[in-house]
């Protein structure tokens, strides 16, 4: 079995050759870093056309690595939903029109379900139920996942995603975007212990998240003028990591018995949130699982993977979608969680 997965729900153009065995035969990432960069930050409308440009050459460049054509392709598998709209709709219309001319079946995925078990491609060990902590530029959520389509939302951010907390905190201290690496670097030669900076919801008995006041401390503690940035920036990273690793403890004393800390989302990244993690998973007595870089980041082999996951459980063609699927730019994985004031999807 060997699908193909198509990704463009943000500024990644993406596309992966997996087979059921785990072997990730060929892919692909192009990224729009450059295009958004002047903006600092991610501009919709950019992102949709440059999706538009580049995915037709990077589907056939894919298929070229692997040393395949579509024939070779058993299903097809694109992000239907969240993100931002006009770029989804890119990838979901191409996956439906190579779905059509080859009379394979189309798995309309959510990024999110792509993100909650990419860490089961890169382990075959991973079983469920874990407990996911999914923290990228658009999101902040636990999630307890307990097998395929079942997911339990436990905590998500009431406004912004931890991602999102350190672009800002780049843009405050002049560093470009995408600015969650730069942050890293910087707060490796700071001192957290220099600037005093709250940890917002810490001890609160519901796990979740709050960044926004966190990233207007940062502005005030700039602004005052007296601290070096790189003390800013170390002091922002340790908050941020305080207030995950308070969070995530909390989600673990909920979830009921798990077998794994599993990360994944871009921010996964980070070495000092690995290193905190890991720790509140030795303390806890859990795996920690940590899928590689490249599985972190948006990619399409979690697609892939996302949609030979929902074909192992439901079987060959009954498990494909019908060709008129609407992309979504809302897609909660966990449709029953109660809506958390100023909570995206
Ligand atoms: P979505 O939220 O829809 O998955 P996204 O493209 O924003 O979309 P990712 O590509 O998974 O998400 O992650 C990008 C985010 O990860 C950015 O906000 C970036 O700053 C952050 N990031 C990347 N590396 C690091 C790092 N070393 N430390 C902190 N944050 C990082
Ligand atoms: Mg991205
Ligand atoms: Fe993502």
């Amino acid at each position: 079995m060997l699908v193909l997965g198509i990704e463009s729900s943000c500024d990644e153009t993406a596309a992966a050759l997996v087979c059921a065995d785990r072997t990730i035969l060929a892919q692909r990432i192009a990224s729009q870093d450059e295009a958004h960069r002047p903006y600092g930050g991610v501009v919709p409308e950019i992102a949709a056309r440059a999706h538009a440009d580049r995915i037709a050459p990077l589907i056939a460049a894919t298929l070229g690595d692997a040393g395949l054509t579509l024939d070779a392709v058993d299903a097809i598998a694109a992000t239907a939903g969240p993100g931002l709209i006009g770029g989804v709709m890119v990838g979901l219309v191409t996956a439906k029109a190579l779905a059509m001319a080859t009379d394979r079946p189309l798995l309309a995925i959510n990024h999110l379900e792509g993100h909650a078990l990419s860490p089961r491609l890169a382990d075959p060990d991973l079983a469920f139920p874990y407990l996911l902590l999914l923290a990228s530029g658009g999101h902040c959520q636990l999630l307890l996942v307990e097998g395929v389509g079942r997911y339990r939302r436990l905590g998500t951010t009431i406004d912004d995603a931890l991602g999102e907390a350190f672009d800002k905190t780049a843009k405050v201290l002049g560093l470009g975007y995408p600015g969650g690496p730069a942050v890293e670097r910087l707060a490796r030669q700071g001192d957290a212990g220099r600037v005093p900076l709250p940890r917002p919801l810490l001890g609160t008995a519901e796990p979740h998240f709050s960044f926004a006041g966190l990233k207007s401390a940062v502005l005030r503690a700039r602004e005052a003028g007296i601290h070096a940035d790189a003390d800013i920036a170390a002091a922002f990273q340790q908050a941020a990591i305080d207030c995950v690793i308070d969070r995530t403890r909390r989600a673990l004393a909920l979830a009921g018995p798990v077998g794994a800390l599993v990360v994944a989302g871009g921010v996964a990244a980070n070495q000092a949130l690995r290193g905190a993690l890991e720790a509140l998973a030795a303390a806890a007595q859990l795996r920690f699982v940590a899928p590689p870089l490249a599985l972190c980041t948006d990619n399409a082999a979690m697609i892939a993977w996302a949609g030979l996951e929902r074909i192992a459980v439901q079987g060959g063609p009954g498990a494909g979608d019908p060709l008129d699927v609407a992309a979504r730019p809302r897609w909660p994985l966990d449709p029953a969680a109660a809506p958390v004031r100023g909570a995206g999807v």
